[in-house]
């Protein structure tokens, strides 16, 4: 497997600028012939298309960027925080998930969730990927007004924007190879009141099966980490209802005082 690439990243908001390989010179400003997640705003000058801080300026075709703007992240370590109301389950997914990256060690942090703290749940810790479990018995009620998860989702989707995978076992039929999730998901997003859980799935943010993940879904788990540790995207919030947007934090703070 090659070795990765070390990714710079916005200081400010975390998200992936360039990476070593594309470093050409690095005094007195990191020169990058590659740059991602940048805008070019009047005079060359250059922001960062995540949070709009100021990096530096583009010169031909390089990149010079503030040493001081940027955080070189290494690529041994990625952490990822598990939750699930089934003890069980939850140390088979995280064995499976131990053993996704070679060269980089995943360090899953098992959270065993009470039914009793799903509403008003408010998430606050730092990490690289959240995954929520959830093993299917019965009616599925995830997401929205009845859903089991709707506050937890939000308040994991504004604090870690975005960086968040829905894993759901046992369900009736596992998704066709090349599927991350089965045509369940859509029909309960459709017909079912609950729309948050379709838009999830059309993001790849869910994946489910019925006893064992596909090798297809364990190499989306797997991109899902590196992208979240690594190679971070500005997060998106189009479509999903307003609780699931930053914005939304302070409202609900205000609402508890
Ligand atoms: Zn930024």
């Amino acid at each position: 497997m090659q070795a990765l690439s070390a990714p710079y990243q916005c200081k400010a908001c975390h998200v992936s600028i360039s990476s070593e390989e594309f470093l050409i010179h690095w005094e007195p400003k990191y020169v990058f012939s590659v740059v991602s997640n940048a805008k070019i705003e009047a005079d060359n000058n250059v922001s960062c298309s995540g949070c709009g801080k100021y990096l530096g300026h583009k010169e031909g075709l390089q990149w010079h960027l503030e040493p001081s703007s940027l955080n070189l992240k290494s690529v041994a370590k990625a952490e990822v925080n598990l939750f699930s109301l089934k003890q069980q389950d939850m140390a088979d997914i995280s064995m499976k998930i131990t053993r996704l990256l070679e060269n980089t060690k995943i360090e899953v942090k098992q959270n065993l969730l009470l039914k009793s703290q799903l509403r008003g749940f408010q998430y606050s810790s730092e990490t690289d990927l959240v995954l929520l479990h959830h093993r299917s018995e019965g009616r599925l009620l995830l997401t929205d007004r009845n859903g089991f998860y709707n506050d937890f989702l939000a308040s994991v989707y504004r604090f870690m924007e975005g960086r968040v995978l829905v894993l759901i076992t046992n369900i009736e039929e596992s998704p066709p190879e090349g599927a991350l999730v089965s045509s369940e998901i859509y029909e309960l997003s459709k017909f079912g009141d609950q729309p948050t859980i379709g838009i999830l799935g059309e993001m790849g943010k869910v994946v489910c099966w019925k006893s064992s993940p596909s090798e297809y879904q364990l190499n989306h788990i797997r991109e899902s980490i590196m992208r979240s540790a690594f190679y971070r995207e500005p997060a998106n919030y189009a479509r999903l209802p307003e609780a699931y947007h930053p914005s939304a934090s302070n409202k609900f703070k205000c609402s508890l005082l």
